[in-house]
Parts: structure tokens; C-alpha cells; sequence
């Protein structure tokens, strides 16, 4: 009953439209990359300008680190990566350093990969110690026979690989360790009044929940790839793991379709397969790949107040990043569309 009455609500009051801006670009690039920084209730009047300049020219930096790579030839698989690892690197996103706190005060971080040529992935979930969890996915998906592994499993994986461990200290910050205090008061208090972790969980304000980050990339061969890495919700227990790790969720990538990172409330795009479903109107349906985005994101999620967006990219280097909060931290950049980046509803 509280859930239903929440996500009333919610319809309403995040009535967003999908972003024009850089929706949609066509202009058959031979190469491009997009990628998103997390989705949420980002807006102009709340940040500094300083702020708002390091995430831009973080996310130039990351965009053009990936373009580089196709530049030269590379693959779009490792454009995903470059692309990521910068943004995993850097503290103002939620995936590496920088990720949200688990309910306890920990770090738990989940990434995956998917490769367009054939449907190869690789996913890890709930590993705390390992500085860039998007290239420990892709070694799942290249140098193992499964596509996920989790928690202590997954660190044995990459200790047998030869992977670095970082201490969960790593990737604390000050700034998330604010949120998960105020998500906590909230938490506790929302608990005790309605006995109901889910509910309570829901009625925290998404600043507090999400983050994510995530890339697209289509390489001078027409092969797509897909990578996201996160270190979930703010305040996250038993172990959860949200929709990043999983294929068809956050992540997917097939070139007879496209290729997509998600960011949002995780539940909600498990359970409604986004990731996969916007592929597969574009492939059975043959919708444009900002038809399809749209038709996920506002028609399908938004009224069960399922929050977020998707960066998603076509062989012919069409994108759309599409949204249904107030922002999204996204930018792309194509061999025939110039190095674009944006974060709220108009720019
Ligand atoms: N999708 C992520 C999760 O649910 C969080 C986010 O993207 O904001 O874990």
C-alpha cells in the first residue's frame, strides 16, 4: 500500500522528459562513444560552479580518452574500459573510489561487460577490494568460463589472476560517508515508524540511493560493446546487488541491436530486463534507438516509479541518452558529431 502510494507519486513529481539534448543523434558515424556518470535529482541551483566544471571536464576527459582509442583503430571494448576506469577513478562518481556506503560503512562494487560481436560477459558483484571492478569483469568474461562472479569468490578469481587489491578504505569519501549518515537517520527512523526496510529504503531521497557509471562505445570494425560499474545504493544490506552486474539490465550489448548502460533504481530495471528490452525493440521492431529509449525509460519505468536513464548506442552511431530524472551526467562524441557533454534536463 505504502509502495503503491510512492510510486504515485513519484509519476508525478518526476515528470522529467527525456532529454532532447544529444538524444538521438544520427549521421552514420563510423565510430562513437557515449557515456553516463549516474542519473538522479541533479540540478543546476544545487551545485557550485566549481562542481559543476571538475564533473564536465571529468566526463570530457573520459569521453575523449575512449574516443582516442577509437581513433586509432582500437576496440570498442576497450574504449568502454579507458572510459570507465577514469570515471572509477575519480571520487565524484559512484563506482571506485568515490562509491556509496553500505548500510554497515563498507564499499561493496559491481561492473559487467558485454562484447556486441557475440554476446560474450563478464560481471562481478559485491567485491570490496578491487580498485576497478570493470576489468575485472571483462577477465571474467575472457579468461574464465562463467559471467558472474560475487563477493570473496570473485576476489579469489582475481587473486588468481594476479589482480592488486586495494583496503575498502580505498574508496572511501568524505562526502559519501555524509550521505549514508543522513541516509541512516532516515533510514532508522522511517524503520521504526514502518517496520519495512523496502519502504523505508524508497522514501530516501534519491541523491542519497544512486550513482553509477557507464559507457557505449561502436569501433571502426562496427562491433558495439557495453560496460557499467557502480557501487550501488547508498545504505545497501544483506549483500544486495542492483541491476549493474546483471546482463540485460544494466548492460547489454549485440550488434544486431545496440548497445546499452543503465543507470537508476536497480529493482526496478532487473525487473523489467531494460537493458535487453530496448534492444530488442530495435531489433524486432525495428524502432530507432531513441524510440526505444524512450518507450522503456518513460513508458514503461517511469509510471511504475521506476527512476533512471540509459545511454544507448546503434551500429550506424546513432545515441540516445535518455532519462526520466531531473539530470544525468552523459556526453558522447563522434567521428561525425563534435565532443558533447551535459548533466541537467536542458544542458
Ligand atoms: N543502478 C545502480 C544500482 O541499482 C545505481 C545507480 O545507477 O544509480 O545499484
Amino acid at each position: 500500500m505504502a509502495f503503491k502510494k510512492l510510486c504515485n507519486i513519484l509519476t508525478v513529481s518526476l515528470l522529467v522528459a527525456s532529454s532532447p539534448l544529444l538524444a538521438d543523434q544520427t549521421g552514420d558515424a563510423k565510430f562513437a562513444i557515449a557515456i553516463h556518470g549516474g542519473a538522479g535529482t541533479i540540478e543546476k541551483s544545487r551545485m557550485t560552479p566549481e562542481k559543476e566544471r571538475a564533473y564536465r571536464a571529468k566526463l570530457e576527459e573520459a569521453i575523449n580518452a575512449g574516443y582516442a582509442v577509437l581513433e586509432k583503430g582500437g576496440a570498442s571494448l576497450d574504449a568502454v574500459v579507458t572510459a570507465i576506469n577514469i570515471l572509477e577513478d575519480s571520487p565524484l562518481f559512484n563506482a571506485g573510489k568515490g562509491a556509496v556506503f553500505t548500510y554497515d560503512g563498507t564499499h561493496e562494487l559491481d561492473a559487467s561487460i558485454m562484447d556486441g560481436r557475440n554476446r560474450q560477459a563478464g560481471a562481478v558483484a559485491g567485491v570490496k577490494r578491487i580498485a576497478n571492478p570493470i576489468n575485472l569483469a571483462r577477465m571474467v568474461m575472457e579468461d574464465s568460463p562463467f559471467v558472474m562472479l560475487s563477493g570473496a569468490g570473485a576476489e579469489s578469481f582475481a587473486e588468481s589472476r594476479g589482480v592488486p587489491f586495494v583496503d575498502n578504505k580505498h574508496f572511501d569519501t568524505e562526502q559519501r560517508r555524509e550521505q549514508l549518515k543522513k541516509a541512516r537517520e532516515k533510514l532508522d527512523r522511517e524503520n521504526q515508524q514502518e517496520k519495512d526496510y523496502r519502504a523505508a529504503v524508497e522514501a530516501l531521497p534519491v541523491p542519497f540511493r544512486m550513482g553509477t557509471v557507464g559507457a557505449v562505445a561502436l569501433d571502426k570494425q562496427g562491433n558495439l560493446a557495453a560496460g557499467t560499474s557502480t557501487g550501488g545504493m547508498t545504505a545497501k544490506r544483506f549483500g544486495r546487488i542492483g541491476d549493474s552486474p546483471v546482463i540485460g539490465a544494466g548492460t547489454f550489448a549485440d550488434n544486431r541491436s545496440c548497445a546499452v548502460s543503465a543507470t537508476g533504481h536497480g529493482e526496478y530495471f532487473i525487473r523489467y530486463n531494460v537493458a535487453a528490452d530496448i534492444c530488442a525493440r530495435v531489433q524486432y521492431q525495428g524502432k530507432s534507438v531513441g524510440e526505444a529509449a524512450s518507450e522503456v525509460i518513460d513508458d514503461v519505468l517511469l509510471p511504475v516509479g521506476g527512476t533512471g536513464g540509459v545511454i544507448v548506442l546503434d551500429t550506424k552511431g546513432n545515441i540516445a541518452l535518455t532519462f526520466n530524472t531531473k539530470g544525468m551526467y552523459r556526453g558522447s562524441r563522434t567521428s561525425s558529431t563534435p565532443l558533447s557533454v551535459a548533466i541537467f534536463g536542458d544542458n
